[in-house]
């Protein structure tokens, strides 16, 4: 292919995303493909002669599309969003262009420091104390991460090293391989499924301490979890605190954990994945109360910022516990820059290589400005309020527990087996989809606004199919 072809291939592939979105009403969220439809679809083998392209994306139209969950109709309404616009399309398609790696300052000098500046205007827009930002007088930073889950596993090994180095250093008798088998993190029993994941990963036992009624790891409950561990000959070394849990978008008051966890040498990491992007409205930053007593805190703007996968934004404290963890030299990494304030990210992070991801951060935060990001979220959040109001409304529904950010979650009054019922018909007609989780004991369908392009009237339309659903499984009297 060459550079002509390229223009007509990228223009045509622009124009079949734009085409795309802008018809994407007309779409049912879930596709109707049955298991295994493109292994027939697709020839066995890889193709032998080079094709036109104008035949690959009719492929896309024709077959590609027809398998593909919508997760930006306005009507898809599960998980949490996952993040698209067009400026970030836009930067992404920059990046692939330029093709760089970043694992050193002078593998690609801007891809570190774009991320530097993109992170410290990130960092300053949530309102982030000043210790995690590289503009700062100490060692913090932020880096971008390929997901939450990777940089919930980077804390966890750079607390681990962190404790090893720190109780060798007070008794260099202590044998390292003992010392790491006593090694405890924590978190709720509400975390995100990576967390416990981190802990597998990193060969660090997880505890999932139980929530209070409200979703909320506490203070106490933490507290008491180490003294009975420590009691054990066990060492607490790394705690994940949620905010914004997946199931419910609880909040754990980190001024509770975060003292516990400072005065007794504990990592406190902060999973903020979806709902730490509202931050950058001062009217929620309350949520963040005791984010200083934090070592390392994460969002994705892959997720509620607008920016296309995959682009997760961590910052911590002192970033020598990370440089201390990954540092590995090779003669061929050797660097000419001098300048300790600038990172080299391959110090920061698990694999060698890296992305222009910050293309797509900088793209994302120049076209919307601060404001249009606020603006994004605010208008998120109102919808996910009209649609609670319009639950309630309906006397068979019961709205719990309170909506959160872009969260509602509800249930049928009548139980548990009428609302089970009730979302998998819905999904078995593949209009919306929106996905179940628990809450105090009882199944409850969670509803998220997730579309940049959710309206008032896709808001409705939900609403109403869910309505409907309602009606015809009332009128059967189904228990
Ligand atoms: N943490 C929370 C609270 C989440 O809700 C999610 C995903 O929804 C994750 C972590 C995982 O995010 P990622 O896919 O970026 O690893």
């Amino acid at each position: 292919m060459d550079s002509q072809q390229f223009r007509e291939f990228g223009k045509a592939a622009i124009d079949t995303v734009a085409d795309y979105m802008d018809s994407i009403r007309n779409r049912n969220v879930l596709s109707s493909v049955e298991p295994g439809f493109l292994l027939k679809a697709l020839p066995e083998d890889a193709p032998e002669q080079p094709e036109d392209w104008k035949d690959v994306l009719k492929d896309f139209n024709e077959t590609i599309l027809s398998g593909v969950t919508h997760w930006h109709s306005p009507r898809f309404h599960a998980f949490y969003p996952t993040g698209s616009s067009y400026a970030s399309i836009v930067g992404n398609i920059l990046c692939e262009g330029l093709g760089v790696m970043g694992f050193s300052w002078m593998s690609s000098p801007v891809c570190t420091e774009l991320e530097v500046v993109t992170l410290n205007w990130l960092g300053k827009l949530l309102g982030l104390p000043e210790e995690f930002l590289n503009c700062s007088s100490g060692s913090g930073g932020g880096v971008i991460q390929g997901s939450a889950s990777e940089a919930t596993l980077v804390g966890l090994l750079a607390a681990k090293e962190k404790t090893v180095r720190r109780l060798l250093k007070v008794n260099p008798s202590m044998d390292e391989g003992e010392i790491k088998s006593r090694l405890v993190a924590y978190t709720s029993d509400q975390c995100n499924s990576s967390v416990e994941k981190a802990g597998l990963l990193g060969s660090m036992q997880m505890k999932l301490l139980k929530a209070d009624a409200d979703g909320r790891l506490r203070g106490e409950t933490l507290k008491k979890a180490f003294d009975e561990d420590r009691a054990q000959g066990l060492i607490p070394c790394y705690v994940v605190a949620n905010l914004g849990t997946t199931g419910t978008c609880a909040f754990d008051p980190l001024y509770e954990l975060g003292p516990i966890c400072n005065e007794q040498n504990v990592w406190l990491h902060v999973d903020a994945a979806y709902a730490g992007t509202a931050f950058i409205c001062p009217e929620y930053r309350h949520l963040m109360k005791g984010v200083e007593f934090a070592d390392s805190f994460d969002l994705n703007p892959h997720k509620w910022m607008l920016v296309n996968f995959d682009l997760s934004a961590m910052w911590v404290k002192d970033a020598y516990d990370l440089i201390n963890t990954f540092d590995v030299q090779r003669i061929y990494l050797a660097d000419i820059k001098t300048d300790t304030k600038i990172p080299d990210y391959r110090h920061w992070q698990i694999p060698l290589g890296r992305r222009f991801r910050s293309l797509k951060l900088w793209t994302v935060m120049r076209i919307y400005g601060a404001e249009g990001l606020r603006e994004h979220i605010r208008v998120q959040i109102s919808l996910a309020q009209h649609f609670a109001k319009l639950v309630r409304s309906d006397d068979r529904f019961l709205v719990e527990p309170e909506p959160s950010m872009g969260l509602v979650c509800f249930r049928l009054k009548e139980g548990d087996n009428v609302t089970k019922r009730l979302l998998k018909n819905l999904t078995e007609k593949k209009e919306i989809y929106m996905v179940a989780a628990t809450y105090r004991g009882r199944y409850i369908i969670r509803f998220v606004i997730c579309s940049r392009l959710t309206n008032i009237d896709d808001v409705n339309y939900s609403w109403n199919k869910i309505k409907e659903e309602a009606n015809l499984i009332c009128s059967q009297n189904i228990h």
